[in-house]
């Protein structure tokens, strides 16, 4: 039986042509494609800069390390999000802390972040959970305020927008973050199988985000500190002379280079983005449509009504109160499946992680939205490659299931 997942990639005859063409090139790890889907992405989003990585882990681990947050700082996300949101602080030796979020759009709550602030928070990570942009505007105004770094986890809201005073921004082109991070991951809106992107206007974190992601490492001549190798100390010109298999190393850095097929697949993955996106705003009305009138259903809400075809609709997550209906989530999970509908739970609040709770001291009750969000979430199957007949099947095996009641 062929149960439609929450998502899932689309891979057309266009994406196997390139990935093929690419690999027949010649180049396997950084080729021509790296760049090429480095300029296209930071276009698209209307970045100066686009750094591409493995997957979205580099990239957050990136944020925090261009940033210099390090030990001793606290760094802010939400706790309704995916581990690497909140483990990238953890990576660099600073304390990952939660705000509670908004009860309407699931994201962080710029007023619990203003009530909750500590001298030492350094950065906030705000997530755009299922697509819908966090409140950017005012989560900025307050981490700027204090000096605090914003990197926006665009990992759900790719090829996404939102209107602030008449004006439509795009996710990774607005002007209150200072980095933002895409994943394209199959289960995201377009994917290069692993995948990550690294967005900035800052030119100096691009650059130093460019030289950690390849062990630290500089080849331009021009950057050369000339302490290398013993040889012609500080004599650049010689060291120039010396030969091509010099390099230096000036930081600490890894190896989360993305290969050149992945990077063919994202051009053209980013090529289809639009019909991806047209297609979810499609999917996610007819939902809405069909469940607008069940009073036991809070179907996706919108800090702005005007963002609805803006936003880029990772995830379709309902609100069900299951403890009035006197049914449990997986009773309901397991019926639904039954009919070929999968659903999906997301998230479990990241603070409530065994890792987490023995390593913060972090308890249930901490953020109690977050916590409700989570006892009544379920996010329903939404992928471009759902037919009518897809999108039907899940409307009605979801309002059958109310018939059993
Ligand atoms: C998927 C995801 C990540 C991690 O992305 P990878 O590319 O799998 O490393 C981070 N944050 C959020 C919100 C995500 O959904």
């Amino acid at each position: 039986m062929n149960i439609l997942p929450y998502g899932r990639q689309s891979i057309d005859a266009a994406d196997l042509q390139a990935v093929t063409e690419s690999i027949q090139s010649g180049w396997l790890t950084t080729g021509p494609k790296v760049g090429e889907f480095e300029e296209a992405f930071a276009q698209r989003v209307g970045a100066k800069h686009a750094v591409a990585v493995c997957n979205a882990t580099a990239a957050l681990h990136l944020a925090m390390l261009v940033s210099g947050i390090g030990s001793g700082d606290r760094v802010v996300t939400s706790p309704n999000t995916f581990l690497a949101s909140a483990n990238c602080a953890a990576f660099v030796g600073a304390t990952p802390d939660f705000c509670d979020i908004d009860p309407v759009t699931y994201n962080l709550d710029p007023a619990k972040l203003a009530a909750d602030w500590t001298p030492d928070t350094r950065g906030i990570v705000a997530v755009d959970y299922g697509g819908q942009t966090a409140d950017m505007v005012a989560i900025s105004k307050i981490a700027r305020q204090h000096g605090a770094i914003v990197i926006e986890d665009a990992c759900h809201a790719v090829g996404g927008e939102f209107e602030h005073d008449g004006q439509h921004y795009k996710i990774g082109g607005h002007p209150w973050a200072d980095i933002t991070t895409f994943s394209f991951h199959p289960v995201k809106t377009m994917t290069c199988g692993e995948g990550g992107m690294f967005v900035t206007d800052n030119d100096e974190f691009a650059e130093k985000a460019r030289r950690l992601r390849s062990h630290g490492m500089v080849r331009q001549p021009e950057m050369f500190l000339g302490l290398g190798d013993g040889v012609n100390e500080s004599d650049n010109a010689a060291l120039n002379e010396q030969g091509p298999w010099y390099y230096e190393m000036h930081d600490l850095g890894f190896n989360y280079r993305i290969t050149d097929f992945q990077c063919a697949l994202g051009l053209n993955q980013l090529r289809r983005l639009d019909s991806f996106l047209n297609r979810r705003r499609e999917i996610v009305a007819a939902y809405n449509d069909a469940f607008a009138s069940i009073n036991w259903i809070q179907t996706p809400g919108l800090r702005n009504e005007r963002d609805r075809d803006l936003t880029s609709w990772h995830l379709y997550t309902m609100m069900v109160d299951f403890k009035s209906l006197g049914v449990t989530r997986s009773s309901m999970m397991k019926s639904l499946r039954a009919r070929r509908v999968g659903t999906q739970v997301l998230y479990i609040p990241v603070y409530l992680q065994p890792w987490y709770q023995s390593s913060y001291g972090y308890r249930a009750g901490k953020c109690p939205i977050a916590e409700q969000q989570y006892q009544q979430s379920l996010s329903l199957p939404l992928f471009p490659e759902m037919s009518d007949a897809d999108v039907g099947l899940v409307v009605d095996s979801v309002l059958q299931f109310t018939d059993t009641l």
